[in-house]
């Protein structure tokens, strides 16, 4: 193909995507040598925690052409996915409510993505057809990856043009903040690259590290796996560290905390797509409605939705952090002491956690009671 051809096809290519609901494409070519010492000292630290699989594909992450032999570009794309209501601060406030990460909320990305970007894939393999004149294999391979194999996507989409990473490690558009989905088509065709943003645009802003709950921003650009709620919330399938119980609040399934207090949100636009709606059920849900669940109904409720991979014990685990979390009513307490017999054991340790600390927190909040009472009493004005 000409040089005039293909960049002809790169223009097509973003003009397809933008009709197939992405927001942005970029091109880049599969060269990622630089972020290898990078990736390579984040496992050597062990901030993976128990996500095996990082380490286990090591640098392939880093290499898209082992993936996938013969790949010569790679076409990342993003798809914003924030709500219109996205209800943040209502939820988060309320700790009766369970705060889900905004993501989280709607379908299922993976296949929303993976569907789209195979769609573009087709579309690009038939404009090759009719470029070379065959119907056989006229583009080559190429394959759509939307977090299912082992690649760098963060890195990969700064390359293309899309933004650059920040220092929670997530990408920043400059008109779009941080709440998109990422895609990612691998091709052989030798496309031309787009240019990456010139430079970070984070400065002297830590906001993001300041404000995370559990510390798990241990340095610029670089997040523990083991302290991230995101990671506890979802990645975990064993016990959540007791230090990190109370400082989780109402957070049930990820978090967005480095996200909401980035200020390039400011910009980010609320999606349109249909799939990325909120549930009804789960969007601000009560927490007492959620524990009241059985595996069935999480089944039903969670069907084509991410939360539902995380199953139903981790699940119940989360929630049970959450109730304890949250006020200490006669309601909540006898909800935990009815699932507690029969509990699965890591839930049951779970439940016996919130229990103590509800029961703290009464005892706290009695104390306090008694001392206010008696305070007015010895002060009562004559008239009271
Ligand atoms: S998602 Fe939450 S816990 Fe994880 S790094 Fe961001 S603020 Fe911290
Ligand atoms: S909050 Fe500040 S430091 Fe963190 S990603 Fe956003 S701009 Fe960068």
């Amino acid at each position: 193909m000409m040089a005039a051809e293909l960049a002809q096809l790169a223009q097509d290519i973003k003009l397809w995507a933008r009709e197939l609901g992405f927001d942005q494409v970029g091109i880049t070519d599969t060269d990622l040598a630089l972020e290898e010492p990078r990736l390579q000292a984040w496992l050597d630290a062990g901030h993976h925690g128990t996500m095996d699989y990082m380490a286990r594909h090591g640098m392939m992450r880093a290499r898209p052409f082992d993936l996938l032999p013969g790949t010569l570009r790679v076409l990342s794309v993003r798809m914003n996915y924030l709500p219109f209501e996205a209800g943040f601060a209502a939820t988060l406030r309320d700790p009766t409510l369970g705060y889900i990460s905004r993501y989280a909320l709607g379908r299922d990305y993976h296949k929303v993505l993976r569907n789209r970007l195979k769609q573009l894939g087709e579309r690009i393999e038939r404009r090759c057809a009719e470029l070379f004149h065959t119907t056989t294999d006229p583009m080559g391979e190429w394959r759509p990856f939307v977090d299912s194999a082992p690649i760098l996507e963060r890195p990969l989409a700064a390359k293309a043009g899309l933004g650059w990473v920040g220092k929670h490690s997530l990408l920043l558009n400059e008109s779009a903040g941080s709440f998109f989905f990422l895609g990612e088509l691998l091709v052989s065709l030798p496309l031309p690259l787009d240019a990456p943003v010139e430079k970070e645009q984070c400065g002297k802003c830590v906001a993001c590290i300041n404000i995370c709950p559990t510390g798990a921003i241990v340095a610029p650009y670089v997040v523990d796996g083991r302290r991230c709620i995101s990671y506890l919330t979802i990645e975990n399938d064993g016990p959540i560290p007791e230090e990190f119980r109370p400082l989780m609040g109402n957070r049930i399934y990820g978090c967005d905390d480095c996200q909401l207090i980035c200020p390039w949100n400011r910009y980010a636009d609320a999606s349109p797509e249909p799939d990325f709606s909120p549930r009804p059920n789960l969007h601000r849900p009560p927490l007492i409605d959620l524990w009241g669940w059985s595996e069935n109904e999480f089944l039903k409720h969670t069907e084509g939705s991410p939360i539902r991979r995380i199953g139903y014990q981790r699940w119940r685990r989360n929630l049970a952090v959450a109730l304890g979390n949250g006020p200490a009513t006669p309601e909540v307490m006898a909800a935990l002491q009815q699932a507690r017999p029969g509990a699965e054991p890591m839930v049951a340790e779970h439940i016996d956690w919130a229990l103590a600390t509800l029961a703290r927190r009464q005892q706290d909040e009695n104390k306090k009671t008694r001392l206010l009472i008696r305070c007015i009493e010895k002060g009562l004005p004559d008239h009271a």
